[in-house]
Formats: C-alpha cells, sequence, structure tokens
C-alpha cells in the first residue's frame, strides 16, 4: 500500500467525519483544528449544495448512538453518501472513546453498513477507539479510562450506555458477524511497514475489523501513516489527529476562523445534561461562585413548568454573569429517576425541556452557550436550528468553540460528559472573548 500524495486542490475537503453524537463531532473537529486543517462542522445530514470551498475536513455531527440500529445505518449512509459527493478521499466512522454502545450496537451495524458500500470486500477496517490525550488508552485489547479498566470507571453508571465489559473485541464482536481481530501495542512500536504488513496478514486470513492498541500518541501517528489509504477508518478522536499528522498537510491554525468577528453583546449560559462524573466536579466548581438551578424529569412528567421556572431564573440572573441550567445529578438520583419513568422517557422529557430552555435563553439574549452532554447537546442544537459551524480554538483537548450559522450568530461549546478540566464552566469564557 502507498500513501496518497497530499492534494494540492484547495477546494476539495480530503476527510469526511461521520460521528454518533454531536460532542463528539466537536471533539473531532477540535482536533483537526488544532492539526492546522479548515473544518466545518455539520449538523444533520448535509445538503447537497453545501459550499465547501477551501475546507479541509467535514465533520457530519449525527444523533445515531442511541436510535434504533436501522435509523444509524440509515442517518449514517445518507451522511457517507453526501460527503462521497463532496469528493473526500477517506471517510472515518466516529464513535467515543470509551466505545459507548448497547449490547447490539450501533457501532458495529454502521461500521457494517459503511464497509459493504464504501470498501472493498476483503479489505480489513481499523477500529481505535484509544485517544491518549483523554486518557482513554487500548492495551492488548482492553480499554482503560484513566487508570480504570472501563467496567470499572464512571462509565459503568451511564445514564444511557452503562459500559460494563472492557474487552474492545468481545464488545464489537458482539455488534458484527465480520471476524474481529486484534494488533497489539508491540507491533505498532515495530513502525509503520510492520503494521501494515499485519493488517495485510489479518485480511488475507479472513479477518475484517482490528481492534488497534493505542497508548500514546506516537502510536496513533504510526497507525495514521498505515491507514493513510484505507477508504474507511473508524475510532474515536485520537486516531483522526494520527491522519491528519500523517497527511502532513497542516495549513495555517485556524486564525482565520477564530479571527471571525466576535458577538460583542449577549449574555451567557451553561445548559448541562451530562450526569458524568466530570460534569458533576464542573457544575460543583460552578456553583462556587455563580447561581446555578436544577430541573428534574420527574417533575416534568408531574406537569410542574419546569421550563418558565428556569427563564424566571435565568432573566434575574443574567445579566451578572454566566447561569446554569443542568438536570445533571448523582447515579443514585438518576436511577430513582428512571425507577419512576423509565430510561428513555427521563432522558426524552430531560432532552426537550434542556432544549426549550436554551431557545429561551436566546430569547432572552444569550449568544455564547455551553452545553454538556453528547445527546443532550443534539436535542439543543437541533433546537436552535445550527446546520453547520466554523470551528475555533480548543478550550481544552476535544472541547473547542464552535461559530454557528445562525442570526445572529453564536458561539456554542459543545462538551462531552467527562472532558474538560473541573474548573471549564467558569473559564473557557475568555476563550471566546
Ligand atoms: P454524556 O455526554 O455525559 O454522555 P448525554 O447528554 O449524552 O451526556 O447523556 C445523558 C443522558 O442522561 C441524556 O439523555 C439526558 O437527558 C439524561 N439525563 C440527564 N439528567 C437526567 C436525570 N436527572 N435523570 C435521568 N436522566 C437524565
Amino acid at each position: 500500500m502507498t500513501s496518497p500524495a497530499p492534494t494540492t486542490e484547495m477546494n476539495v475537503p480530503w476527510l469526511g467525519v461521520i460521528a454518533d453524537d454531536f460532542t463528539g463531532a466537536s471533539d473531532v473537529a477540535g482536533t483537526l483544528a488544532g492539526a492546522g486543517m479548515r473544518v466545518v462542522q455539520v449538523f444533520g445530514i448535509p445538503a447537497p449544495s453545501m459550499q465547501t470551498h477551501d475546507v479541509d475536513c467535514i465533520v457530519v455531527s449525527l444523533k445515531t448512538r442511541n436510535v434504533p440500529s436501522a435509523a444509524a445505518v440509515e442517518q449514517s449512509l445518507a451522511a457517507a453518501r453526501a460527503l462521497n459527493s463532496y469528493g473526500v478521499q477517506q471517510l472515518y466512522f466516529k464513535y467515543c472513546s470509551t466505545f459507548d454502545s448497547t449490547p447490539e450496537g450501533n457501532i458495529g451495524p454502521v461500521a457494517d453498513a459503511l464497509r459493504q458500500e464504501f470498501v472493498p470486500a476483503s479489505q480489513i477496517t481499523v477500529v481505535a477507539p484509544g485517544t491518549p490525550a483523554l486518557r482513554r488508552t487500548v492495551y492488548n485489547g482492553v480499554l482503560f479510562a484513566g487508570a480504570d479498566l472501563l467496567q470499572e470507571s464512571s462509565m459503568r453508571h451511564h445514564p444511557l450506555t452503562p459500559m460494563t465489559d472492557s474487552s474492545v473485541p468481545r464488545l464489537l464482536q458482539a455488534q458484527t458477524e465480520y471476524p474481529v481481530g486484534q494488533i497489539n501495542y508491540d507491533e505498532l512500536e515495530a513502525g509503520v511497514p510492520a503494521v501494515r504488513s499485519r493488517l495485510q496478514d489479518l485480511s488475507s486470513q479472513g479477518t475484517r475489523y482490528v481492534v488497534v492498541d493505542t497508548l500514546s500518541d506516537r502510536h496513533l501517528g504510526t497507525l495514521g501513516a498505515a491507514v493513510l489509504d484505507h477508504p474507511l477508518v473508524t475510532g474515536g478522536s485520537g486516531l483522526v489527529g494520527g491522519l491528519a499528522k500523517a497527511r502532513g498537510r497542516g495549513l495555517q491554525p485556524q486564525s482565520d476562523l477564530t479571527a471571525r468577528p466576535r458577538p460583542t453583546s449577549g449574555s451567557s449560559a451553561i445548559i448541562a445534561g451530562s450526569c458524568s462524573e466530570r460534569t458533576n466536579e464542573q457544575i460543583e466548581a460552578f456553583r462556587q461562585s455563580r447561581p446555578c438551578f436544577r430541573i428534574d424529569p420527574v417533575a416534568i412528567a408531574q406537569g410542574h413548568n419546569v421550563l418558565a421556572d428556569a427563564l424566571d431564573f435565568a432573566r434575574e440572573h443574567l445579566p451578572d454573569g454566566p447561569v446554569l441550567i443542568h438536570s445533571t445529578a448523582s447515579p443514585h438520583e438518576v436511577s430513582e429517576a428512571q425507577g419512576h419513568l423509565g430510561r428513555a422517557r427521563a432522558a426524552e422529557l430531560t432532552e426537550h425541556c434542556l432544549a426549550a430552555i436554551a431557545e429561551g435563553l436566546v430569547g432572552l439574549g444569550c449568544r455564547q452557550l455551553i452545553v454538556a452532554g453528547g445527546e443532550t447537546s443534539g436535542a439543543v442544537v437541533h433546537r436552535l436550528g445550527v446546520t453547520t459551524a466554523h470551528v475555533g480554538k480548543e478550550v481544552s483537548p476535544g472541547v473547542p468553540w464552535l461559530r454557528t450559522d445562525t442570526d445572529p450568530e453564536m458561539a456554542i461549546l459543545l462538551k462531552s460528559g467527562n472532558l474538560g478540566e473541573p474548573g471549564l464552566f467558569l473559564d473557557a469564557w475568555e476563550h471566546v472573548r
């Protein structure tokens, strides 16, 4: 296999990413922007007429992690076909670095469908959730979140996709009929030619997916170089960094995008629907100096006018600085709410209410918004009618500010549950102003 020469055409994007949630899409977009790529993030299936001039990478944000598999497949294929029509050379299916999925999918079914349409049948597809910059590593196929096995990390309490197994090959094999193999870290240490030859060996033995160990950015660089000519690559946000590096076409940093006019007026708010450990910490840090308002799905179900109460709170406090409105709760409180309402209904009520609150906040003049939670971000961004955004500065790894195409323009930051420093909700504003 040979690596493709970097394109010299300025108006053809080389990479098309399909992300299974909105914060994961932002994470990937921020990683690519940080590598000097010009990135557009799209929400939902992009229109065929979308302008892609002078864009290196298009990141499509879908909300397909928790929908029925058939819907996830249909939307992902539609996104891939649109990306193909823009002339991208490589598709990247992005899922969470903690491999968030249900026992049935949707990672396997979506990857299978993309393979069937875009990849020669005998070619192997890599599976690399590991993202060392976020402390997600894969060792002998076993996924770690920081120092913890995935199944012993806070991900075991996730409200929608509790992860109770740490073996990526086992998780994936339950979701696909194609044979799943592994490449271990010592093979990554041996360098690009060794990885390429191992991929070829596995492929000729009939393996169709290969879970690759990634303990460091160096491993991601090696893997990126080894799969630069693959039509389909899958993984977390780490491997796109490896691909971008191998591509070797870091353009100017995103100064043209970060220099776009900022919304000079308007207030700032945070909407949090993530119940992840880190989001809980970020809320506690914010609470020390700024007001917070909590919404409860059980109160919504009982008919309380939670939307009006939240907006009354916002009206009172927004003039003095950022406010935070959250449904974020402890694992115990979440399981109580789910016990009353069921998992799906609790999530649906919460997402719907937070999205309506976000819309109300914009009506109150809010122009800078942080949203915590992947599903939550999907609901909010959809409600606000954002279709595309330019990707700017990362506040911390995987967490960039975006500038929306809405009128009026807004700055939004979509934060995956466990990302960002504990002080993010207090500090992120410095980077947008
Ligand atoms: P993360 O990025 O941490 O995974 P998500 O927004 O993707 O966050 O997922 C959190 C899910 O939990 C959402 O569907 C949200 O509506 C739901 N949720 C939030 N708060 C509560 C709560 N108090 N009780 C039950 N479910 C909740």
